[in-house]
Formats: C-alpha cells, sequence, structure tokens
C-alpha cells in the first residue's frame, strides 16, 4: 500500500466517524419522544386517532344515536358486528325499528373503520382504550348498548324565522329624454328632369308657307 492510499483511507475514516458523532450529539439534545410504556402507564396518553376499540356513547339519560339500520354489519368485512332489532309500535300507529342488542367482537375486528364510515347516525366510534387482551375469547364479544337505554329522539328544530325580506325599492324609472325628432331635412330637391324641351312646334316647325303656285290657274 503506498502512502497515498494508507493516508486517504485514514481521513476517509475519520471524516466518517465525525459524521456519525454528529448525529448522534443532535439526537441527544433534541425531545424525546419515546413513551417508557409501561412505567408510565397512568400518566399516558394515546393518541386521538388511535383505534382501540368500537364504543356506542351514552348520554347522561342512557341514550344513544343507533336507529338498528344494520347499515355497519353489512360493511363489516369480518362480521364482527352484529344488529339485533325489533319493530315496536309508536304512539301514532306507525311500526319503528329499535335496536335490541348491538354486539361486537374485538377478537377478530381489524379496525378498518368501514362501520363508523358507514354509519349515518355517528352512533359509534373508536375509543383509544388499549390492554384489552383477555383469557377468555369470549369476551372480546361485548354488548355496545348499555341495558336499558334506547334511541335518543331527535328534538325538532324550530325553523329560524325569516325576516321579511326587504321590497327592493321601485326605482324611478329616468325619464327617458324625448328623442330629439330629427330634423326633417329638405329632401334636396330632385332636379327636375330638365325635360328637354318640346321643340315649339310653331316657333321651329318650318311653317308651311302656302306659296301660290303661279302655274295652277286659277279657278274661275
Ligand atoms: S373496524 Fe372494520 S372489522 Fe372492525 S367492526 Fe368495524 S368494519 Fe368490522
Ligand atoms: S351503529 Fe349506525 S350503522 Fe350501525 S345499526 Fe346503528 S345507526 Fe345503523
Amino acid at each position: 500500500m503506498s502512502n497515498n492510499n494508507y493516508f486517504s483511507g485514514l481521513f476517509f475514516g475519520i471524516k466518517s466517524l465525525l459524521i456519525g458523532l454528529g448525529v448522534t450529539m443532535k439526537e441527544f439534545f433534541t425531545r424525546k419522544i419515546t413513551e417508557q410504556y409501561p412505567e408510565n402507564r397512568k400518566e399516558l396518553k394515546m393518541f386521538d386517532r388511535f383505534r382501540g376499540r368500537l364504543i356506542m356513547p351514552h348520554n347522561e339519560n342512557n341514550e344513544h344515536k343507533c336507529i338498528g339500520c344494520g347499515l355497519c354489519q353489512m360493511a363489516c368485512p369480518n362480521g364482527s358486528i352484529k344488529v339485533t332489532t325489533e319493530m315496536l309500535e309508536a304512539e301514532d300507529g306507525k311500526k319503528k325499528r329499535s335496536l335490541v342488542k348491538y354486539e361486537y367482537d374485538l377478537g377478530c375486528c381489524m379496525f378498518c373503520e368501514l362501520c363508523i364510515t358507514a354509519c349515518p347516525q355517528g352512533a359509534i366510534e373508536f375509543c383509544t382504550d388499549f390492554e384489552n387482551a383477555v383469557f377468555d375469547r369470549a369476551k372480546l364479544v361485548q354488548q355496545l348498548n348499555k341495558p336499558g337505554s334506547k334511541v335518543a329522539e331527535k328534538k325538532p328544530v324550530a325553523k329560524p324565522v325569516a325576516p321579511a325580506a326587504a321590497k327592493p325599492v321601485t326605482e324611478a324609472k329616468p325619464v327617458a329624454p324625448a328623442a330629439a325628432e330629427p330634423a326633417t331635412e329638405a329632401k334636396p330637391a330632385a332636379p327636375a328632369a330638365a325635360k328637354p324641351a318640346a321643340p315649339a312646334e310653331s316657333a321651329e316647325a318650318p311653317v308651311e308657307k302656302k306659296e301660290s303656285n303661279p302655274e295652277t290657274p286659277a279657278a274661275v
């Protein structure tokens, strides 16, 4: 190995070492995002978009939004949802579908969120719970509607009274200035076609002069 090759290799190695140390020092002083799980279990906060498991939110009156249409069940590719409904007769005599049982199998859910997308009521969503492991698979099948719950009645929304539309002020139509009648232009008198003056017969016609024929004998 020549001296030139030896020193070029040495400097190349030192340069690589310094670049690596630079990256290490940069990461040493940046803010750490690594979670020390499970030591920080109590204060650990998952990201809002984390999909832990499906839930059906209920309000303080134990009411949910599910109308039992079954669209989420049809949208689920894994058959993780089973919706059981019954038909009830309302006060006005109309029959209405009512949710009896909403079963969700966490064990075969693949967290695709197709069920949430299909729901027209926004009745289900993912929560950020984790550590859902159990020893019995049957415990992964959960009933999402709480016992005794019912669908929240939609309150009729009072239509805001529309302010009377101000009538547009009828604008006075600007009086159109009287159209100035175009001055009748005196038609230029057509130059009288100068009729060729008929030659005055009397004037120009050769006057036939009866000349007495001196040779004609006068009648006696
Ligand atoms: S997230 Fe996907 S797999 Fe899970 S219940 Fe909904 S549709 Fe089914
Ligand atoms: S959760 Fe939504 S899509 Fe599923 S049955 Fe209830 S209203 Fe229908």
